[in-house]
């Protein structure tokens, strides 16, 4: 079946439930699982993935809109769903009739779902975001704004229609190596620990605090709390060999033409690679529609039967063209691996000169996934 595909997408179920579990085996007993489902889980395919982490028994899930929480709800996912980004407050009545946690980032967005609840006539679960050096959203807390800022996340807590469940920052540099980053990091916990305690004092406090993303995950154990939030580890990358993680995804192509061409030719747009001697050109059917990032042209190279070829001219929209000169054995039909157990998807970002979650999301909804 693969065979007569164009590209696709291997994604492995059981390497999810791999790392859920390698993941989970490294926190302590009780700490809770929330797996990130955002931007399609990863570019995984949020349904699927969720479904097996259910079964598994993660305990939260989180997105980064309604649409996406909304996409779980529809596939029956039943685990509590914390929407990260904002919603506008006239979908209360959905927010809680799905069951779903929303994100609070200030007292004036608190109020207005307080309101909106309390006009429905429900109660809308909500986690406070802390702004404790992420500098995107939360309540400011940092330096001057601290009284202010606990003040504020008190009187949220206090409204009526809302049921402040938990409390979470995010984390700027704890997937950075080096003193500054460490810094900054323990820096942010204890503030935001700072703030859990002035809360206490003043008699509020929260069921779920929460901070950990992947590096925390990785980089800073003491940062569990009641439960962590790793997205990129969960899928297999950023682990460093450390937690014997797999990849989840494989991004698969095949040889659809091979030619050999003069020495001198120049290949693909804008002839920016011309062959030195006679070469081997094999086409791919995959380009920047599919993901593949225009700015990788002559700057990377694909795994096929017998090693690694360079891709070679410019990256088109929907095709490629590699060197198979090295590669007597691979022919028409040979599958290419772009990244997955073979090639190194962290590599491959290093040459695109981004990160690995930009590549992941990027596999466009032209690439079927395939679950293996
Ligand atoms: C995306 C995200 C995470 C997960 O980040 P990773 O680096 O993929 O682990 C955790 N928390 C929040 C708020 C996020 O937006």
């Amino acid at each position: 079946m693969q065979e007569t595909m164009r590209t696709w997408a291997e994604i492995s179920l059981d390497n999810l439930e791999h790392n859920y579990r390698a993941i989970r085996a490294a926190l302590p007993q009780e700490c809770r699982f929330l797996a990130l489902m955002k931007a399609d889980a990863y570019g995984h395919g949020a349904v699927a993935a969720a479904r097996r982490l259910e079964e598994c028994g993660a305990d939260y899930f989180a997105v980064a809109c309604l649409a996406e929480a909304l996409e779980l709800r529809r596939a029956g996912v039943k685990a509590p769903v914390l929407i990260l980004g904002h919603t506008p407050e006239d979908y209360t009545p959905i927010l809680i009739a799905e069951n779903l946690t929303q994100t609070v980032t200030c007292l004036a967005k608190a109020v207005e779902y307080s309101a909106a609840a309390v006009k429905y006539g429900g109660t809308l679960r909500i986690h406070l975001k802390i702004d404790t050096g992420m500098s995107r959203l939360g309540y400011l807390v940092a330096g001057q704004h601290f009284e202010q800022g606990v003040e504020n996340i008190v009187s949220s807590c206090t409204l009526p229609g809302l049921d402040a469940e938990g409390i979470y920052t995010h984390f700027a540099v704890s997937d950075e190596e080096g003193e500054e980053a460490r810094d900054y990091t323990l820096r942010q916990l204890e503030l935001f620990r700072s703030v859990i305690a002035a809360a206490q004092a003043r008699g509020v406090s929260f069921r779920v605090r929460h901070c950990a993303n992947s590096g925390g995950v990785l980089n800073y154990p003491e940062a569990a709390m009641d439960m962590v939030r790793p997205g990129l580890l969960l899928y297999g990358y950023g682990d460093g060999g450390r937690l014997g993680l797999k990849p989840c995804m494989r991004l698969m192509t095949h040889v659809s033409t091979i030619k050999i061409y003069d020495a001198h030719t120049k290949i693909s747009y804008g002839g920016i690679y011309e062959t030195k001697t006679a070469t081997r050109v094999g086409v791919l059917p995959i380009g920047y529609a599919d993901g593949l990032f225009r700015c990788l042209s002559n700057k990377c190279e694909f795994y096929t039967q017998g090693g690694f070829a360079p891709q070679i001219g410019r990256i088109c929209m929907d095709m490629c063209m590699i060197d198979l000169s090295r590669l007597p054995q691979a022919n028409v039909e040979s599958t290419v691996e772009i990244f997955g157990p073979n090639a190194s998807l962290d590599k491959l970002a290093a040459e695109a000169g981004t990160v690995p979650y930009e590549l992941l999301c990027a596999v466009s909804k032209r690439v079927p996934r395939v679950y293996i």
